[in-house]
């Protein structure tokens, strides 16, 4: 199987023309701009939407009511708008109930939020469980606010709806799956995580003309309460899920950072590992902890699947995170690109990963017979590697990890002494 590098600036550039495209839509965990942003992304990839009814239960959680919202302001005394949700959606707590009224400027602070230590950014604030309303401002803007009188208004509403998400099968040879979750909950923030969304969009979009052995599905969901709805309504599929991926964070101009599953050694852990060894960037891997994103609910003790997380700056360990500076300035069209190349190239390792066995194990074979030696090619020395260690225990990617030869190559390599007649494949799970 094959997956062609592409050029990774060109699809950086595609990838941020969709983040761009997605940027001004007020999503939430519900609603429709989640469901607008699905239309956008299924003009891309085929996407098959689910909308959950509102009080569904999803195992100790309930999908919750469906919220949207169409403007909000707060006025002064003298009639001018102080703060407008049409300049940004981040200026209404996501989820405010309806509120319309006349209230003191003591009232109204109690439903203010700002960031001191960052003067001029707006807070990404939510309130999905419990039912209050609230406005986020600038900490300049809040200074500027003088005492008196302001009208309140916020047209939105909060009923019994759906929660709407959407998934993307690509079906392979086989029904072992690679699974790629990514939320689509956020308003305009660009990194957190439309970076994720339309970086799932291209890779699935690159993927389906391709020959996989593997199935691959894409959730673009909710956070959390949509994660929690998707493993609920397909517990008893789970198991076909081999491998597993969180995409978020991914366009900032941060280091990668790969986050393990909580198996620690699962074999997405290892082929992340092996890809990010092998690229000479600088980056970080890290251990599972309970707490970040979906993986969260992925790694819950009950599925305990083997789904790691690709982000670059680490969750929540940049400034700008969930406020109106994680704009279109912060994500780089290079750094999306290398994402993908990544991406990709994990996706190749856990494709091009197989077991064989030697079958001429005694002693070395002659290679010069068959055409194989020669001692200047970097491939010589990947034969030896998988001729030696091809006794049907070892994975080619077992070989990469302890030769420090890159996959690519132990692959390449082993692709030789296949076609030489020396190798036999072991089919897979006979391991
Ligand atoms: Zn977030």
């Amino acid at each position: 199987m094959v997956l062609n590098c592409s050029d990774s600036d060109a699809k950086g550039n595609e990838i941020y023309a969709l983040i761009k495209e997605l940027f001004p839509i007020c999503r939430s965990i519900t609603g429709n701009g989640v469901r607008q942003t699905l239309e956008i992304i299924g003009k891309h990839i085929p996407l098959d939407i689910q909308e959950v009814p509102s009080g569904t239960k999803v195992f100790d959680w309930t999908v919750p009511k469906e919220w949207n919202i169409r403007d909000a302001w707060v006025k002064d005394s003298h009639g001018r708008k102080v703060i407008d949700f049409q300049k940004s959606n981040l200026h209404v707590i996501n989820y405010s109930i309806p509120f319309q009224g006349r209230i003191s400027m003591a009232e109204l602070k109690s439903h203010l939020f700002c960031l001191p230590d960052h003067p001029d950014w707006i807070p990404y604030k939510t309130t999905y469980y419990e039912e209050t309303w609230g406005f986020c401002l600038s900490h300049n803007q809040f200074l500027s606010l003088s005492d008196g009188e302001y009208q309140v208004f916020i047209d939105s509403t909060l009923t019994d709806g759906h929660l709407t998400y959407g998934e993307c099968f690509i079906p392979g040879k086989t029904k072992d799956e690679i699974l790629i979750s990514t939320h689509v909950c956020h308003p305009s923030l660009a990194n957190d995580n439309l970076s994720g969304v339309s970086t799932a969009a291209f890779l699935a979009k690159h993927i389906s003309n391709q020959e996989l052995r593997y199935s691959y599905r894409f959730l673009f969901i909710p956070g959390t309460i949509g994660a929690i709805t998707w493993l609920c309504r397909n517990r008893d599929s789970v198991a076909w899920i081999k491998h597993g991926l969180v995409l978020t964070g991914v366009g900032d101009r941060g280091r990668i950072t790969y986050k393990k599953s909580r198996r620690g050694n699962a074999e997405i852990d290892r082929a992340a590992s092996q890809v990010l060894r092998q690229s000479a960037d600088n980056y970080s891997i890290e251990d599972f902890s309970p707490y970040g994103y979906d993986e969260r609910q992925y790694c819950s003790p009950g599925f305990n699947l083997p789904v790691g997380r690709f982000s670059r700056t680490s969750y929540a360990r940049y400034p700008e995170y969930h406020t109106s500076a994680d704009n279109l300035d912060f994500v780089s069209t290079r750094s999306l690109g290398e994402t993908f190349e990544r991406l990709n190239s994990i996706f190749r390792v856990l494709e091009g990963d197989q077991t064989y066995i030697n079958l001429v194990p005694y002693c070395e074979p002659q290679l010069g017979k068959r055409g194989l030696y020669n001692q200047i090619s970097p491939n010589q020395m990947a034969m030896l590697w998988v001729l030696n260690y091809s006794d049907g225990r070892h994975s080619l990617l077992d070989i990469a990890e302890g030769s420090t030869i890159s996959f690519q190559s132990i692959r390449e390599a082993a692709d030789l002494l296949h076609q030489a007649g020396l190798l036999k494949e072991v089919s897979p799970g006979t391991k």
